[in-house]
């Protein structure tokens, strides 16, 4: 089952966040491959989606916010879209719009970035907004600060949090078609330095300094940690492994209905519902051009088809009609 645990060192300003996501992340790929139009996702492109997921759930868990993170990649090779969308509560969805072949082994410039103009938003869309008020959104382009393109999701991302957060942070990501999964370090500001600046000279920028040092440390540990490993190691294996000789603050683990998992609210009643809008000659005029109805849902690539005879159904029978407090069954 998914789950996430969170982690402080003692002692230290240091926080860190661990990721796994599996039945969420297979159900996820599942709905893809399910869609005969779009088949299942090409190796590198589930990587890429799956590292979406998980550095959106840690992001998502590390600030206090009600709302949805969504994180997109808007590319400019065959990968045009991919969207990993991360609820408060940790449920979440993604999908990929993908045009022409995303080679075997593909980098991530080779499928977003091909041109230089790929780009990467991070928007946070609160669940109850005031009148007027729009999400808030950032992008970065990626590239680093020297116009080199990144190679990795998580050097975007690193420099995004460091940039938008001013905090250090160290991600791991990977993912393969079983596991998606990530680890995050980030240094927490520091309390109490502004009293300590009032007694002996240097002994704040000294104690800041000591501060570093520790961080360093940790997020040279954290950043040792492979891609395999990750995958493979159970939570407490990779922590006992990277940080023995640290003294961990463990919290409670989410998983389960507190934990990450699959939401999408697209459903074949919903469709239904939608073709019934059409009305009975719309909706028989493209069975006829069609073959079918099919409507895939933006958010989780789900594929709803509805035939001659599912179409005939929805306008024959009164069970496919909306419950309404009249007509309950
Ligand atoms: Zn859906």
């Amino acid at each position: 089952m998914s789950e996430l645990h969170k982690f402080l060192f003692e002692g230290l300003p240091v926080r860190g966040m661990i990721v796994r996501l599996t039945d969420a992340w297979t159900e996820v790929q599942r709905r893809r491959a399910a869609n005969s139009s779009t088949g299942p996702y090409a190796q590198p492109v589930q990587a890429l989606l799956g590292e979406m997921l998980a550095a959106g759930v840690l992001m998502q868990s590390n600030i206090k916010f009600n709302g949805s993170l969504i994180l997109q990649i808007f590319g400019d090779g065959p990968v045009k879209l991919a969207v990993a969308e991360i609820q408060s509560d940790l449920s979440l969805r993604a999908t990929a719009t993908v045009r022409g072949d995303v080679p075997a082994g593909a980098a991530l410039g080779e499928m977003v970035n091909l041109h230089g103009a790929g780009r990467c938003a991070i928007t946070l869309d609160p669940k109850s907004r005031l009148p007027g008020q729009q999400p808030y959104q950032g992008v970065v382009s990626l590239t680093n600060a020297d116009y080199q393109p990144l190679a990795q999701l998580s050097d975007v991302l690193q420099h995004y949090m460091r940039q938008s957060e001013q905090l250090e942070t160290t991600l791991v990501l990977a993912a393969d078609d079983k596991v998606a999964a990530g680890l995050l370090i980030q240094r927490l500001p520091i309390e109490g330095v502004a009293n300590l600046a009032g007694q002996q000279p240097g002994e704040a920028e000294l104690y800041e300094a000591q501060m570093y040092e520790h961080y360093n440390r940790v997020a040279t540990l954290a950043a040792s940690l492979k891609r395999e490993e990750l995958l493979t190691l159970d939570v407490e294996t990779i922590l006992r492994r990277l940080f023995w000789e640290e003294k961990l603050q463990r919290f409670e683990r989410f998983t389960g209905e507190r934990g990450p998992r699959f939401a999408c609210s697209c459903s074949r009643e919903r469709v239904g519902r939608m073709i019934q809008g059409l009305g009975n000659s719309e909706a028989n005029d493209i069975v006829a051009e069609q073959g079918a109805i099919s409507v895939d849902c933006e958010f989780c690539g789900a594929q709803y088809r509805f035939d001659a005879v599912d179409v005939a159904q929805i306008f024959k029978t009164p069970g496919e009609q909306p419950p309404s407090s009249s007509s309950v069954q």
